[in-house]
């Protein structure tokens, strides 16, 4: 065995690729960072609610926490579909962006160390390496390989294909309105706070994030919404994923190709079914886009001297909002363990895996429950029942995307 620093390959340069290629690297390991996308990632989702884990995370990787990371409310409201106040809450939280994120811990890796336009074609895992080899011909040889390729991971398709994401029932529509478009009142009941609101089936919530540029300076900064609609499969995903040329995108079609029909539907839909302020707020966003929710639960995240992290492991719905916490604990977990297996990789992944199996399958049921009664519209459900207790203001306010530290 080399006496050497230990090597490794991460796959997936997002955000569960970049924390851990962060950590590694910061914990003496020889990191090369291989990602699909030939450009820096960019406007990927919106806003992020942050969690404890994902700060410590972040100051592990050297990013400094400061004002800058995200907009801060000091509470929760839940509006009726009249536009009037059905519940309160104090709950202080600070809610960031997707591409804040990124470029903080893209700013902290080494450029050279990340290669883009490099997409992972097969991996072989052996007793004490792991070879990657890309479409483009080359191969990578490292004591370790980090799948963080998201939630159609080529690695866990290697060794699990028989998981797959497995669709929810229902999208969520999303989309960020700048500040400035917003009119006195909508801005007054809503900007700086987290807002929710609940009519029949749908589920909206919103929360201020930084504006164009990353500014948190007030006037510059956006309303992100989310959206929870139920669409079944046959009938209404596939025609929603469907572009003006007829051609069909499955599970998820990029923001530009929505037909411009299904948003002026969607922006109807809003004006009859939710308060006019967050009506006003779906009006008055640009680019609408949505994404069907699917969970995705692995019942092994450790193949040889591979890892999963991150989506390619397990894939919670947002309802906790925690997919980028998730990530990040991921990664401090794998770093930790292999920091006590020292050059014993196996029993440092071993160890990964027996801590993040059990929480991330905890996150995706919890994510679940949050989520059933939206699921229960489009799907036979065995707790309808049960399902509704957890579609009320209140506890939309309670439980929906509240710090990981406050969940029993
Ligand atoms: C509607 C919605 C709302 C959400 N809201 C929140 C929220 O409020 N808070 C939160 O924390 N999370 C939220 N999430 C989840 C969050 O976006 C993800 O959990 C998080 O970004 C972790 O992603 P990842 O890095 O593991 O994977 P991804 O971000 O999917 O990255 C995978 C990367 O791998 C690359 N790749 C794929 N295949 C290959 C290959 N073969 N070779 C090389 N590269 C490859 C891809 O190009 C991509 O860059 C939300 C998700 C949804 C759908």
């Amino acid at each position: 065995m080399s006496a050497g620093p230990r090597t490794a390959i991460v796959v997936g340069g997002s955000l569960g690729g970049l924390f851990a290629a962060n950590l590694l690297l910061r914990a003496g390991w020889d990191v090369h960072v291989y990602e699909r996308a030939g450009e820096p990632l960019s406007g990927r989702g919106a806003g992020i609610v942050t969690h404890d884990s994902l700060f410590r995370a972040l100051e592990r990787c050297g990013v400094a926490i400061d004002a800058s990371l995200g907009c801060e409310v000091v509470g929760r409201i839940a509006l009726a579909p009249d536009g009037s106040v059905v519940e309160r809450l104090a709950l202080p939280q600070v809610l960031t962006a997707w591409g804040r994120l990124y470029h903080a811990l893209d700013s902290v890796f080494p450029t050279a160390r990340h290669h883009r336009g490099r997409t992972l074609a097969t991996v072989q895992s052996e007793d004490d390496r792991v070879i990657a080899r890309f479409s483009d011909g080359s191969a990578s040889e490292a004591d370790l390989l980090v799948a963080a390729d998201g939630i159609r991971s080529t690695v866990r398709a290697r060794w699990l294909p028989e998981v797959q994401p497995e669709y929810a029932g229902y999208v969520a529509w999303r989309g960020l309105a700048d500040e400035r478009d917003l009119s006195a009142p909508t801005h007054a009941t809503l900007f700086d706070r987290f807002g929710f609101c609940l009519s029949g089936a749908e589920h909206m919530l919103g929360y201020p994030v930084a504006g164009p540029g990353n500014s948190t300076t007030p006037g510059e900064r956006c309303y992100n919404f989310v959206w929870y609609r139920p669409v079944d499969e046959q009938r209404e995903l596939e025609s929603i994923c469907t572009d003006a040329t007829g051609r069909h995108h499955p599970m998820s079609i990029p923001p530009p190709l929505i037909r411009a029909e299904v948003i002026a539907r969607m922006r109807a839909d809003a004006r009859r079914l939710l308060a006019p302020q967050f009506a006003e707020i779906v009006e008055a966003t640009r680019q609408p886009f949505f994404q069907p929710i699917c969970d995705v639960q692995s019942p092994r995240t450790v193949f040889g001297r591979v890892a999963l992290l991150g989506d390619a492991a397990f894939v919670a719905r947002p309802h906790c909002g925690a997919g980028v916490a998730k990530a990040a604990e991921d990664a401090m977990a794998l770093v930790d363990a292999l920091a006590v297996a020292g050059r014993d990789v196996a029993r440092g992944l071993a160890a990964y895996q027996a801590l993040r199996v059990p929480a991330s399958v905890a996150l995706v049921e919890r994510a679940r429950t949050l989520g059933n009664a939206l699921e229960s519209v489009t799907r036979p459900h065995r707790r309808r029942a049960e399902a509704r207790l957890h579609h009320t203001p209140q506890a939309a306010l309670r439980e929906v995307a509240i710090p990981l530290s406050m969940i029993d």
